[in-house]
């Protein structure tokens, strides 16, 4: 019996790469990084290379190196690398790297050196993000030390890439300056002499909805978890993710009762509440206090009072609850219950968070 579990369904997964892969003539990188936003990394990576991802993006390094010793060989792309980590243990393991200054490629040089074979390199422009990536003012210098790296048989550039702003407002201008700044960083790296194999800038929106940003490799994320990147859009996107918990135990209270911490509910009605093991330490957000949205009985309810670290209440009023029924938090929507996008919009988030906060807690994962 399980008090609390966190499914996934790696057919929603796979579907869900399927179509994406459908739309574009590109190589697809499915984006793994944070416990694959929280459905498992493993799992989700393996489902989403059975139904045709080529690549996989990761941001750290130790996600990259999990992913080798998991036995997966396919392209991992890691690009989030502060200085001092052993890049040669990602080198040696055959980890793509993303690199965006100088000092970042000097590291990468030397964990070369240590690894005794090329980095294979993914170098980074900021066309407008401000996060990583060299500006353009930086742009010509490295190109210039990652040309004369790989000329010394030190490095491998494998890719140019970037990342888009407002790829989840379609039509946003900025997209298209983005998309005119890459084309100029392209011309300069061709200009340094360099003839990487990938250039790669789509995330799930522009994946989507912009074929004429997918370049060689379009990078998804959220959408091969099923989730919409653009608000009010599904896209035939299958939600891979439903968190529900079973009511640990009921009572009878008087109208007017003040429920949980602070008690910034009181019961309107004589009512009987309903407490569900379920709190901010498994992923539920604290927002969700008074707003998050659920389903218990086929009837839609919103949490009564604070979200707890391990539990919330529900008001069910007259209502018939027992022990042991089942809550959903959020899943597919199909049966009418609440998805991750009306907590998103319940807690003043985004979807992408909601499934996140479930990932490497305490509520055990369960596949379908
Ligand atoms: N590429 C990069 C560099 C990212 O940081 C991310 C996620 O934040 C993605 C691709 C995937 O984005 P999304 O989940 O919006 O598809």
């Amino acid at each position: 019996m399980w008090q609390a579990e966190v499914r996934v369904d790696l057919d929603a997964i796979r579907d869900n790469v399927a179509r994406l892969r459908a739309g574009t003539s590109a190589e697809l990188m499915a984006v793994v990084k944070a416990d694959g936003y929280g459905h498992g990394m493993v799992p989700a990576a393996r489902a989403a290379l059975d139904a045709g991802a080529d690549w996989l993006g990761v941001c750290t390094l130790d996600e990259a190196l999990a992913l080798r010793r998991a036995g997966i060989t396919v392209p991992v792309l890691a690009w989030l690398l502060a200085p001092g980590l052993p890049l040669h243990e990602g080198v040696a393991a055959g980890v793509d790297l993303g690199v965006a200054s100088l000092p970042q490629l000097d590291e990468m040089v030397e964990a070369s050196r240590r690894a005794e074979r090329p980095a294979r390199l993914h170098l980074k422009i900021d066309t407008g993000l401000s996060r990583g990536g060299a500006t353009v003012a930086d742009w010509p210098a490295l190109l210039d030390a990652a040309a004369k790296a790989q000329a010394d048989g030190l490095v491998e550039v494998v890719g140019v890439w970037s990342h888009f702003v407002y790829a989840d407002l379609p039509g946003h201008p900025t997209t298209d300056r983005q998309l005119a700044v890459f084309h100029e960083g392209l011309d300069l790296v061709e200009r340094a002499g360099l003839r990487p194999r990938y250039r790669h800038l789509a995330n799930s929106a522009a994946t989507l909805t912009r074929p004429d940003t997918h370049f060689d490799l379009v990078r998804p994320g959220i959408a091969v978890y099923g989730l919409s990147p653009v608000a009010g859009e599904r896209y035939g996107l299958r939600p891979a993710m439903t968190a529900r918990a079973r009511v640990m135990l009921t009572k009878r209270v008087p109208a007017g009762t003040g429920i949980s911490y602070g008690h910034t509910y009181h019961a309107e009605r004589d009512a009987n509440l309903a407490v569900v093991p379920l709190g901010y330490a498994d992923g539920v957000p604290r927002h969700a206090s008074n707003s998050g949205p659920v389903q218990l009985g086929g009837v839609r309810r919103t949490i009564a009072g604070r979200v707890c670290m391990d539990q919330f209440v529900l008001d069910c009023g007259d209502d018939p609850v027992a022990a042991g029924d089942v809550v959903t938090l959020f899943g597919s929507g199909v049966d009418g219950g609440p998805t991750a996008d009306d907590w998103a919009e319940a807690v003043g988030t985004i979807n992408y968070e909601i499934v996140t906060r479930f990932g490497g807690t305490r509520v055990p994962r369960v596949y379908d």
